[in-house]
């Protein structure tokens, strides 16, 4: 495998009022016919801050069918081609911003990401996630093409539902706990040096800005701290892979992740979700206990999940062991927290956790 820095976008906003003048600040891109792509999910939080009528440049618009597969992204270049657009412009989730990404990089045209929730980088990563008409997921596709721009305005997502902002903030946080796991013991190189301190950042501002980032989110008024968070959430955390790239890769809260999506009890919470439970597990493997404690404090501060029943599962659910089936594959990010991690280890670690929330609920 080839090492290699990929810095990120071209520019990136996280301020109020460019939404307002979306449509000169496009042609101060140099751009003139673009396709809006807007996931009608997100369309109510942004849609008061838009320009009534694009004048600057030629607006066509169409609305995001909700997946990111090959048959949307097909039917989105046949849209793009048909009014020869010179740009493409996302307006929703991280599913919009990563059929755009498919796009754009497929005719090669600009693309400008407009992310209405704060749940994953998608806004930032070169990478897409594919899945089928039905949801399943296919493959990841790593792209060159960057974006020209990415606007993140807080009057936007501090009116997402706070589990996105919250799932947002795990999966980032995994990004430490996970990504530190080979930097922390190699020699590294000042580009390798800039993805571990990203990672150190992910996490200083999460621990410290979490709590009053979720009470701006509560009162539904924008404060530093979640202004922080949602530069942590797109910038930082998409500079991590861009400068650590698979020095920095995901590692066993992921792994936790993949294997517990084969249950249908879980169908119902978020990837990041999933994921900050992983942590928890991947530092039960690792019996870094202290940081268990560290972790769990912050979980209990923002009422996040932390154990099984949480997620309608419990130790002894026969089907548990498929899920840590799939978390021991041999190709599972699961062996980056040390080699050949056994069944009955995952098993081990996860039953240690419970039995340690238990005492501590005495
Ligand atoms: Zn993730």
């Amino acid at each position: 495998m080839e090492y290699k820095v990929r810095p990120g976008v071209q520019s990136y906003f996280n301020e109020t009022g460019l939404l307002e003048k979306l449509d000169q600040f496009l042609l101060d891109l140099g751009l003139e016919r673009v396709l809006c792509v807007i996931d009608p999910g997100g369309f109510y939080s942004v849609e008061s801050y838009l320009p009534k009528r694009f004048e600057a440049v030629e607006a066509t618009f169409t609305e995001f069918n909700g997946e990111c597969s090959f048959e949307e992204g097909d039917r989105l270049t046949e849209l793009a081609k048909e009014h020869n657009v010179d740009a493409i412009v996302g307006i929703g989730g991280g599913k919009t911003m990563d059929v755009i990404k498919l796009v754009a990089n497929k005719i090669d045209i600009d693309f400008v990401q407009i992310p209405t929730i704060a749940a994953t980088c998608a806004a930032w990563a070169p990478l897409s996630v594919v899945y089928t008409e039905d949801g399943e997921y296919i493959d990841f596709y790593e792209f060159t093409r960057c974006a020209r721009a990415v606007i993140v305005d807080p009057r936007v997502l501090i009116k997402a539902d706070a589990k996105f902002f919250l799932a947002g903030l795990t999966d980032t946080l995994a990004k430490w706990y996970e990504g530190s796991i080979q930097l922390e013991s190699m020699e590294r190189t000042p580009n390798l040096e800039l993805g571990y301190q990203a990672m150190k950042i992910c996490y200083d501002f999460i621990m410290k800005d979490a709590k009053e980032a979720l009470e701006a989110i509560y009162t539904q008024r924008i404060n530093q701290s979640f202004v922080n968070l949602l530069d942590v959430i797109f910038a930082t955390a998409g500079s991590v892979g861009g400068y650590a790239d698979y020095y920095g890769r995901q590692a066993g809260a992921h792994a936790v992740h993949n294997g517990l999506t084969h249950l249908p009890e879980v169908k119902e919470f978020l990837h990041g979700t999933l994921v900050g439970y992983g942590i928890l597990v991947q530092l039960a493997l690792e019996e870094k206990w202290a940081d268990v404690d560290e972790v769990l404090a912050l979980y209990n501060d923002l009422d996040l999940p932390c154990r099984l029943a949480d997620f309608n599962l419990s130790i002894d659910y026969p089907d548990l062991n498929k899920a840590i089936e799939v978390m021991c594959l041999d190709h599972s990010p699961m062996h980056f927290v040390r080699d050949n991690i056994t069944h009955e280890e995952v098993f081990n670690a996860m039953k240690q956790l419970e039995d340690y929330l238990d005492q501590k609920a005495k």
